[in-house]
């Protein structure tokens, strides 16, 4: 008969949720004294599914064998589910063995408006060609299917880049915002966000709207073009429009700030992270003249901008040094990062522009905020959709604990 190894069942119960379902079937085993060895459930809509895993032990002292225990066990916990309306399934899946370890745990997070059936299925069918299992799947968002977090795990070491690329392409066909996230404590354990200004916190870009204040915009936005085609640097090209925008009074600054729109979601999301006691840094190639107000306004720990140099109420057409580049930004981060005495890997960055870059490459997790191609390509995640909060998804938040956090 059978030798050594417990043996171990795996019963799952189904039907309408209601109170006390968990406790009737524990207080039957707790009875048996068996030990359980896993257990889970899913509700959606107040439709139950629990299963758990159980190991009996064989008898050592009575003749009664591992197979009768069972036997008897089995037609208690059938009788409880019947008498509660459930149904109720089982399996001996024979002498327990040790799980398996795996190795490589991740994070897969699809946001849409809804995500599709089609969407779903493309996901989970590269998730089965890299042979990842998934192990958790969970909706996140509230009220329609905007979010849906998978975590999944294998045992082999994993081609991420590869995978990376499927999913993007999915992403692209499929309008749907796909990130990828190593699993861990530091996922959950991010600590602060850096948020790039224009065309990322607000909506517009603010030297444009300078200029167009000053009536410059047409030479300025020349300037702007040039600088993106690459035949000039950024310090070049932002001397060269603030240059223009000499004159500008601190009263049309004010006007420019009182017309600044910030992004949808960005004061939710900013408020939620404050709560959660993160820090929050604004890390701009803009001005501090708007970006300090910004500080103000939401409650930002720190705000680093270009200082356009004011004499007599008016600009001077001379920025003060140093400029906030690309490689400043990415030095930045890392300065208050470790002020604040936080591993980068517990930073967030989010931004648009090819100066972002650096500083999205820097943090744990860099994420393109509906960026130019060139960024979204090169940044670690892309994020299409227009409203910020979905920022909060990444961190495994959901649509409930939100509505819990803005309460
Ligand atoms: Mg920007």
């Amino acid at each position: 008969m059978e030798a050594t190894g417990n043996s171990t069942v795996l019963i799952t119960v189904s039907g309408h949720d209601a109170p006390g379902i968990t406790s009737e079937l524990t207080g039957i085993l707790a009875e048996s004294q068996v030990n359980i060895l896993d257990i889970d459930q899913a509700v959606i809509r107040d439709l139950l599914s629990l299963s758990i895993l159980f190991e009996i032990a064989p008898s050592s002292t009575v003749a009664t064998s591992a197979a009768a225990t069972e036997k008897a066990l089995i037609k208690d916990l059938l009788f409880k589910a019947t008498e509660m309306g459930m149904k109720l399934e089982f399996r001996n899946l024979g002498p327990a063995k040790a799980p398996t370890p795996k190795a490589y745990h991740y994070a897969v997070t699809l946001i849409a408006e809804p995500v599709s059936a089609k969407a779903l299925h493309e996901v989970t069918a590269v998730l089965a060609k890299f042979k990842l299992n998934i192990d958790v799947i969970e909706r996140l968002s509230e009220g329609e299917f905007g979010c849906v977090e998978m975590l999944v795990s294998t045992t082999q070491e994993l081609d991420r880049s590869e995978l990376k690329k499927q999913l993007l392409s999915i992403a692209r066909q499929q309008s749907v915002d796909i990130a990828l996230q190593a699993e861990g404590l530091y996922r959950r354990a991010k600590r602060m966000v850096v948020f790039d200004m224009d065309s990322t916190l607000i909506q517009s870009e603010v030297i444009d709207e300078f200029a167009r204040e000053k009536g410059v915009y047409d030479e300025v936005s020349a300037i702007t073009h040039e600088a993106m085609s690459g035949k000039m640097d950024f310090d070049e090209s932002l001397k060269k429009r603030v240059s223009k925008l000499k004159g500008l009074t601190t009263a049309q600054i004010d006007t420019v700030y009182s017309r600044v729109q910030l992004t949808p979601g960005a004061a939710d999301l900013i408020h939620v992270l404050k709560k959660l006691g993160y820090k929050v840094a604004l890390i701009s190639g803009g001005f501090t003249c708007i970006a300090n107000r910004l500080k103000d306004q939401l409650g930002i720990d720190f705000a680093y901008a270009n200082t356009l140099e004011i004499e007599k109420g008016e600009l001077t057409g001379r920025v003060i040094l140093p400029i906030v580049n690309a490689q400043r930004k990415a030095d930045l981060l890392e300065i208050i990062a470790q002020q604040e005495q936080i591993h980068l890997d517990q930073v967030i960055a989010i931004g648009d522009g090819a100066n972002d870059l650096l500083m999205l490459e820097k943090a744990g997790l860099g994420i393109a905020f509906n960026a130019k191609p060139v960024v979204s390509e090169k940044a670690a995640f892309s994020i299409s959709q227009k409203n910020l909060r979905s920022i909060l998804y990444l961190l495994g938040i959901s649509g409930r604990d939100l509505s819990e956090l803005l309460t």
